[in-house]
């Protein structure tokens, strides 16, 4: 059955913008539920030719989910739990809809429930085995947990966890896409690759496509822009960071692992930015647990002076000493405490040497 497009009318207005401010026109938008759902009105609107603009939570701040005319296809309301199994590792992949919000993830990981309805039997056994096995995270952490996962693949998100387990691509085993014109791609890693630059993919309707890859290379540093490609690339990472372009996500395979049993988030503030970037730089190579390395500026500590005084939610903090102008945030995830007590002496004997002090730091640690 078809979900409804409905016109674009005010009741909808908040639909026209993303979390990047700026807002955008569209005639029409649908909140489709299922796959088949998204292949129709596809479908019915390639025929029609009229363009889409995929929406995830919205939470983008790159307006990549802002329409500029035609439809909306927001994808919040595919938010199934569709099954788990392991790989040869023994690491538990979990299938969901695009919809699924990382914040419910979380707790769902956390409680070690999950919502079974519909899961078919080989699921349900290995879910069992989920129930018995070490609790599991999800460790992409693109700071604005409202987020949806089908969204976090579609830009490749990253976040402040990156520094230790990658952005979205490397935990994400595979992915359906709808194109277009409504046909199907399942993708699986490790199953169809390009040779050199070029790419033959077959749809489910048995369709087959042949794309000539773009020949630029790839930054080897962070980068969220363009189309992921490299030679002999893995098919389904072109899809991830496409941004909606290439198609609609409608289902996601991911790879979890186990929890962290600690996870201590230590500030370290400096009255220099010299300080800060001499820290930065040594404490790297000292510490082989450090899950994050972030830096706030001048401007963020005086919101956060601001924000202890006005708002009840920041009085339990410290206070900020005056003279701290940069923070380095530290978050260190090891097995167990000896281990982070370790790390932790490791940093501070670098705090001391770029001109930081004990005293000034602050250390957040995991309840045991
Ligand atoms: C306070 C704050 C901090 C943030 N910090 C970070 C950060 O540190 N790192 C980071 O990477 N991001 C960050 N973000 C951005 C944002 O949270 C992520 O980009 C998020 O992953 C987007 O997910 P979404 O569901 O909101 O997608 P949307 O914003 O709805 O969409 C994002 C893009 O994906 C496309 N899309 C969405 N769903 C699908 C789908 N099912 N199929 C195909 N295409 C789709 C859209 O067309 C759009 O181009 C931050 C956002 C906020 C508000």
């Amino acid at each position: 059955m078809s979900a409804t497009i409905k016109p674009f009318t005010d009741e909808f207005e908040e639909y026209g913008r993303d979390e990047s401010r700026t807002s955008g026109e569209a005639s029409s938008i649908s909140f489709p539920t299922t796959e088949d759902e998204v292949r129709a009105i596809l479908k019915k609107l390639h025929a029609e030719r009229v363009p889409v603009t995929v929406q995830g939570a919205r939470t983008g701040l790159a307006a990549g989910a802002v329409p500029h005319g035609g439809h909306i296809l927001n994808t919040s309301r595919m938010n199934r739990y569709l099954g788990i199994r392991r790989d040869e590792q023994g690491s538990f992949l979990l299938r969901v809809a695009p919809g699924v919000v990382l914040s419910e993830l979380r707790k769902q990981l956390g409680k070690k429930v999950l919502p079974t309805a519909g899961w078919d039997q080989a699921s349900l056994e290995v879910y069992e085995e989920f129930q018995e096995a070490p609790e599991q995270f999800f460790p992409t952490d693109p700071t604005e947990a409202s987020a949806c996962l089908g969204g976090m693949a579609a830009c490749n998100a990253s976040g402040a966890r990156s520094y230790a387990y990658g952005p979205m691509r490397p935990h994400v085993t595979g992915l359906h896409v709808v194109l277009t014109d409504g046909d199907l791609l399942e993708l699986h890693r490790g199953e169809v690759f390009a040779r050199g630059r070029r790419l033959s993919l077959v749809t489910v309707q048995g369709r087959t496509l042949e794309l000539d890859l773009p020949d630029y290379t790839m930054p080897k540093t962070k980068n969220a822009s363009g189309y992921f490609v490299a030679d002999d690339m893995d098919a389904i990472d072109l899809f991830i960071g496409a941004c909606g372009t290439l198609g609609v996500i409608t289902e996601l395979e991911i790879a979890l692992q186990a929890a962290p049993a600690v996870v201590w988030g230590v500030s370290c503030f400096f009255d220099s930015e010299d300080k800060a970037v001499s820290f930065t730089d040594s404490v790297r190579p000292v510490l082989s647990h450090a899950a994050a390395i972030e830096y706030f500026d001048a401007g963020a500590l005086d919101i956060l002076r601001r924000q202890r005084e006005q708002s009840t939610a920041f009085a339990s903090l410290p206070a900020l000493d005056k003279d701290a102008k940069v923070c380095v945030y530290v978050e260190l995830d090891c097995d167990d405490e000896a281990r982070a007590t370790e790390e932790l002496y490791h940093l501070g004997w670098v705090l001391e040497l770029a001109g930081g002090s004990d005293d000034a730091t602050w250390v957040a640690r995991t309840e045991v």
